[in-house]
């Protein structure tokens, strides 16, 4: 099986130079830190349960690097001693120094300045293109900044399998400017429109389950979005919109209502919690859904917890966005990073052709691709 997925991170393998889940110890997982040698360190995925410890500052002290360790689930990192002093942050809710915990922000500022850069991250990408390819996925829609927008660029003959740019807002024009001469296929300009499930800052129409009178966070109004769509349209570009709440979605929706897009298939990530009412909309308006099948079976735990069981039995709706005939596209968002786990889902629930047809990134059309008839209004 050939796969499509479109929906990656492949920056994330720059923090898996030490495969942090795998270890069952603290011990153990000081010994691989202990004989590390790249200067520095940004690792993700601990967890207490396996460790048998929640991570300090004071296991990690006598490391002589920077070193960040963020914990599963992205939302807490534990720092030593040097890497605090490297960064020089201060305390404040989002950093505890005593425990030399970073929370939120905080977390992915520090990561941000602490990953890896230059060839380390190039060769990073490129472990991770492989695993890609090694899965049998052949094409994927990546989320770059302009950093890894220039790393592509550079290795743009070597890459092993087909690489979508997905630029996000900010650095869009930058990573336009950078891969203008390469023949790098350009996609979607990713916005975020609100945050998700686990973290409580997807933006919902009715209040979490376990969270009274909390909605979420809603990042981008309908009125933002339209100008975006109506800016990026007169560069004949296409939107990614992130949004997962029944709510986020609505802006969504009406954003594109009001403005009447010339330009078909701008996209909605994710759309976790879509309506009926909504998907017949967006059908309507000639969206795309980009959907992770994988989410149900991953994160059903939280869902239930966060939303509770009437809205957790509806989330990621792919039989419903197919009974009505919205065009979809699937993505692993690297949760996990193995379109097989995402695909024995959908097939219970689409059946293998169907479940085959949207990881292969097909369309009416047919193939996903920028040189299909349906894409020629974009620039390359
Ligand atoms: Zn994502």
């Amino acid at each position: 099986m050939r796969f499509v997925d479109a929906h990656t991170h492949m920056e994330l393998f720059a923090l898996k130079e030490i495969p942090l889940e795998g270890f069952g110890s603290l011990p153990e997982l000081l010994r691989a830190l202990e004989s590390f040698e790249g200067g520095s360190l940004v690792a993700w995925g601990w967890d207490e349960r396996r460790l048998g410890v929640f991570l300090e500052r004071k296991h990690l002290d006598h490391i002589e690097y920077p070193l960040l360790l963020i914990r599963v689930d992205g939302h807490v990192g534990v720092a030593n001693s040097k890497a605090i002093e490297l960064l020089g942050v201060e305390e404040s809710e989002k950093f505890d120094p005593e425990r030399g915990l970073l929370f939120e922000e905080a977390l992915w500022e520090a990561a941000r300045k602490l990953k890896p850069k230059g060839e380390r991250l190039r060769s990073c990408l490129m472990r991770g293109l492989e695993e890609a390819k090694s899965m049998g996925i052949v094409e994927v829609h990546d989320f770059v900044d302009p950093e890894v927008a220039r790393l592509y660029a550079e290795m743009e003959k070597e890459l092993p399998v087909r690489v979508v740019l997905m630029p996000y807002y900010e650095g869009y024009k930058e990573v336009l400017r950078l891969t203008e001469k390469s023949g790098l296929a350009l996609g979607w300009v990713k916005v975020y429109v609100d945050g998700s499930v686990g973290a409580r800052t997807a933006y919902l129409k009715e209040p979490y389950a376990d969270r009274e009178g909390w909605r979420g966070v809603l990042l981008k109004s309908w009125e933002d979005i339209a100008k975006i769509v109506v800016e990026l349209e007169k560069e004949n570009l296409r939107v990614s919109l992130h949004a997962i709440g029944d709510g986020a979605i609505e802006e969504c929706i009406r954003a594109f209502e009001e403005v009447g897009p010339r330009l078909k298939y701008h996209r909605i990530e994710h759309a976790e919690l879509i309506t009926e009412e909504q998907a017949r909309r967006v059908k309507k308006l000639g969206l795309l859904i980009c959907a992770q099948p994988n989410f149900n079976p991953y994160f059903m735990e939280t869902y239930m917890k966060a939303l509770g069981e009437e809205r957790a039995k509806r989330i990621n709706p792919i039989g419903m966005l197919d009974s009505l005939g919205v065009d979809m596209i699937f993505g692993s968002d690297m949760m996990p990073f193995d379109p097989e786990f995402g695909m024995r889902y959908a097939e219970k629930i689409l059946g293998r052709g169907k479940a085959r047809y949207y990881y292969g990134g097909w369309r009416e059309e047919g193939r996903y691709g920028f040189d299909d008839q349906s894409l020629k209004s974009s620039p390359r």
